[in-house]
């Protein structure tokens, strides 16, 4: 490191010692903090909210239970316009052919994400849900949708976002997670993704979903075209968000967790490259550094395979064995069932992995 950046970040040291970093302090590091140097200082953040050498994971799997979307994110490999052959809609038994197979594997988490379905009312929504929590109990835990479907949901329900949010949780739903983020600024959006949502209603979608009692994650997805400031105003939203809701929303939990994911290129509208796997550890050491008011660092084995585990020495904690997902494996990500390879690899690293089991977390 040099000398002046040495100046610098002693002029910034308040970061070890106190809960916070400014965006400022987040630049400086990005830019000329060498890796040994982010790894530290994530860590530091880390133990302040677990143990050094623990780690949680989770077997789950994505459930896609529609590929036809009228979005059209140039960055996506998986969707189908309603126009289009190849659309498809999962029926009941369907999904619960895909719950069973995960409980089966010892999993007990899914993840709904569909694309923004004209033809799909509400009530397919609820009568889903609901016959998942009748048949499947506290057995396994779901989390219902994106925040991008659901805003697109509620909208084309007519309804507000509290009521949408009510009638969801009447259906059992106890979970609407941060998903289909990507990079929230209105610049980004307005690139890659104008049909989606602006960043405004994005937070708005989550704060309702809190506001209604609902439990979320914060997410991000990098590697696409975005600048680092673009990335760090991501980060400095959502910390802004956490702390707002933390302040405002009686006895809510806020974002309990924070993924961030790799953009997958192959078979997209845009194409391009993907980053390596050391800007990503990197990005997770910065993101664990300045989002200090998000207990859970997630890091993503669905796009960086076992090398993600290297993210537990850069802030992470807790990580996802995923079984399916077709939304990024259309566009690349390829998927290893040998959870005890995984598993040992995070051991090599000197973290003792346990298994965090959501349904039984999440009874409400
Ligand atoms: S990323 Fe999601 S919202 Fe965008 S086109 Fe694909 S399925 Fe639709």
């Amino acid at each position: 490191m040099s000398t002046s950046l040495q100046d610098d970040l002693r002029a910034t040291e308040k970061q070890l010692t106190s809960p916070r970093i400014s965006s400022k302090d987040a630049q400086l590091l990005w830019h000329q903090a060498d890796d040994a140097e982010l790894r530290a200082r994530a860590a530091a953040t880390r133990a302040r909210h677990h143990a050094p050498g623990s780690a949680t994971y989770m077997l789950m799997r994505i459930i896609n239970y529609t590929n036809v979307c009228v979005a059209q994110c140039d960055y996506c490999a998986f969707y189908k316009l309603p126009s289009q052959e190849g659309g498809y809609v999962l029926t009941q038994a369907q999904v619960f052919a895909k719950l069973d197979e995960l409980l089966a594997l010892g999993g007990d988490l899914a993840a709904f994400n569909g694309g923004f379905n004209p033809h799909l009312p509400l009530s397919y929504y609820c009568e889903l849900f609901s016959a998942i929590r009748a048949r499947y109990g506290d057995k396994l835990e779901f989390y219902a949708l994106t925040i991008a479907e659901f805003l697109y949901l509620a909208d084309h329900a007519r309804l507000t976002l509290a009521q949408a949010a009510q009638q969801l949780k009447a259906a059992g739903v106890r979970w609407i997670t941060g998903g289909g983020s990507e990079i929230l600024t209105e610049d980004f959006r307005k690139r890659h993704a104008k049909f989606k949502y602006t960043v405004a209603e994005y937070f708005d979608a989550q704060r309702a979903i809190l506001e209604a009692g609902l439990r979320t994650t914060a997410t991000m997805v990098i590697g696409f075209d975005e600048t680092i400031d673009e990335r760090l105003e991501h980060l400095e939203r959502t910390r802004a968000f956490q702390d707002k809701v933390l302040a405002e929303i009686p006895g809510t939990r806020g974002l309990e967790s924070f993924l961030c994911w790799t953009y997958k290129p192959y078979f997209t509208q845009i194409g391009g490259i993907e980053i390596s796997t050391a800007e990503y550890l990197r990005h997770l050491a910065l993101s664990r550094i300045y989002l200090d008011n998000i207990p859970r660092m997630r890091t993503s084995v669905l796009t960086q395979n076992e090398r993600a585990l290297e993210g537990l020495l850069y802030g992470a904690d807790d990580f996802d064995l995923p079984i399916e997902d077709e939304v990024t494996q259309k566009a690349g990500a390829t998927i290893s069932l040998d959870f005890e390879k995984i598993l040992n690899y995070a051991r090599t690293l000197g973290f003792e992995p346990t298994y965090r089991s959501v349904a039984a977390a999440s009874k409400l």
